[in-house]
């Protein structure tokens, strides 16, 4: 069984083999965490998201895709799109699971050893972080149970001291 990390800090200085980016659906960079790969990896990782958006128009709530990691020290950023909090009606629980479910997917067909996660839809999507973190944990550990072959570490980057001491608690 793979093991399950807790780091409080950047996840833009990680030299896990893949991150995984909290985009939006343009692909095309924003706020938080996204901006923040895009600054220190270059532009690089826009070119090829760009050239994602052109042949298949951007990525829908919940899905994921990859580009190379550009200047930043992991090998691949995984770009998923996490869905911004409406009250709780909109599937938006079932496409915060989507998110971590999708990553892991591709990580494993990238033949990904290590991963980490920032806590997605948390910032300027508002998810309330304590039900976020609970279906982040519940989703990772029931991929690594059923459906891993590559993936050793799977570690959650918490930036915000909320989230650290959230998490720090579930785990
Ligand atoms: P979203 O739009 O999905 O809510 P944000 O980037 O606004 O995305 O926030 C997602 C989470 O990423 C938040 O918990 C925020 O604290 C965190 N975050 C912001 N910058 C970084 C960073 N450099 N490394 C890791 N996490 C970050």
């Amino acid at each position: 069984m793979a093991t399950i990390k807790l780091i409080k800090g950047d996840i833009t200085v990680s030299d896990t083999d893949a991150i995984v980016n909290a985009a939006n659906s343009s692909l095309l960079g924003g706020g938080g965490v996204d901006g923040a790969i895009h600054r220190k990896g270059g532009p690089k990782i826009l070119e090829e998201c760009i050239a994602i958006r052109n042949r298949q128009g951007g990525c829908k709530t919940g899905e994921a895709v990859y580009t190379s990691g550009g200047l930043l020290p992991c090998r691949y950023v995984i770009h998923t799109v996490g869905p911004i909090w409406n009250g709780g009606k909109k599937k938006e629980r079932e496409l915060l699971s989507n998110c971590y479910h999708n990553s892991l997917k591709i990580a494993n067909e990238l033949n990904v050893a290590t991963i980490a996660f920032p806590n997605i839809s948390t910032g300027i999507y508002h998810f309330p972080k304590e039900e976020a973190a609970e279906i982040a944990i519940q989703t990772v550990q029931a991929f690594l149970e059923i459906e891993n072959k590559t993936i050793q570490e799977v570690s959650f980057i918490c930036f915000d001291e909320e989230n650290y001491e959230i998490y720090e608690k579930l785990i």
